[in-house]
């Protein structure tokens, strides 16, 4: 089989200002050394989206993406954004379903499923977050609980050009603490098996994206596990030193 081209996704979460600029700036300058190794992607807030999108143009190494959207196109919701609309500011990518997202606003996977169908009606890419909380993983429940997230978040018609699973363990995020490589082989290739068992071809050329606690120290070896193919990046995706050290790890 053909191997699945890495992608290293940066969420910025809401961190960054117009002078972090310079930092995506920096990310852009290296981005074509990286070219032969990943894809790369950075998610920044909604309000630098369009300018970094604009710096962006024409750049094949690096594109820009959302850290969410809301599920309608337009309407009376106040504070929210459309897909549509972060497709029109350049963004390329939109991740739904962030853990941060089902905890502090209370995202359902039947939102995040909305969600992922709304970024698809505007022409990009889900990436769709799912993962267990330490109390599920304690309570040996963490393949049911993927289990659940994948079969009511990823819509039907999930193809491999149109969306990305990210595997994020609540309890390895912004906490320094990682899986074993044995545990996130473990764990994707059960992914890997539900995704081939819903959507056959399709979900066999998926990425699966690790996220929680990928720094340059430690992504070589995470992304050397099979079924890996790529990594969500929070932290450590802020620097561009670091974003593009990670992603040399491929
Ligand atoms: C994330 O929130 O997507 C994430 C992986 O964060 P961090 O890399 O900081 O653990």
């Amino acid at each position: 089989t053909d191997r699945i081209r890495p992608l290293i996704a940066g969420n910025w979460k809401m961190n960054g200002l117009k002078a972090s600029a310079a930092e995506f700036e920096a990310m852009l300058a290296g981005a074509a050394e990286v070219t032969a190794k990943a894809d790369l992607l950075v998610c920044p807030p909604a309000t630098l989206l369009a300018g970094f999108a604009e710096k962006a143009r024409g750049t094949k190494a690096l594109a820009v993406g959302a850290q969410d959207c809301h599920a309608k196109a337009s309407g009376a919701h106040t504070g929210d954004i459309a897909a549509e609309m972060l497709a029109d500011a350049g963004a390329s990518a939109i991740i739904v379903g962030h853990s941060e997202r089902r905890a502090d606003h209370g995202e359902s996977d039947i939102v995040v499923h909305q969600k992922a169908e709304a970024v698809w009606r505007a022409g990009l890419v889900a990436i769709v977050c799912v993962g267990e909380t330490q109390q599920q993983r304690d309570a040996g429940q963490t393949l049911d609980i993927l289990r659940g997230q994948l079969n009511l978040s990823l819509p039907q018609g999930s193809r491999a050009d149109n969306l990305i699973v990210a595997y994020e363990p609540v309890w390895a995020i912004g906490t320094g603490l990682t899986p074993t490589t044995r545990d996130v082989e473990q764990i994707h290739a059960f992914i890997r098996q539900l995704l081939i068992e819903r959507f056959n071809g399709e979900g066999a050329r998926m990425r699966i994206l690790y996220g929680g606690s990928v720094k340059p120290s430690n992504a070589a070896e995470l992304m050397a596990v099979a079924n890996v193919n790529g990594a969500l990046v929070g932290g450590a995706s802020l620097k561009a030193g670091d974003f593009l050290a990670i992603a040399k790890g491929c």
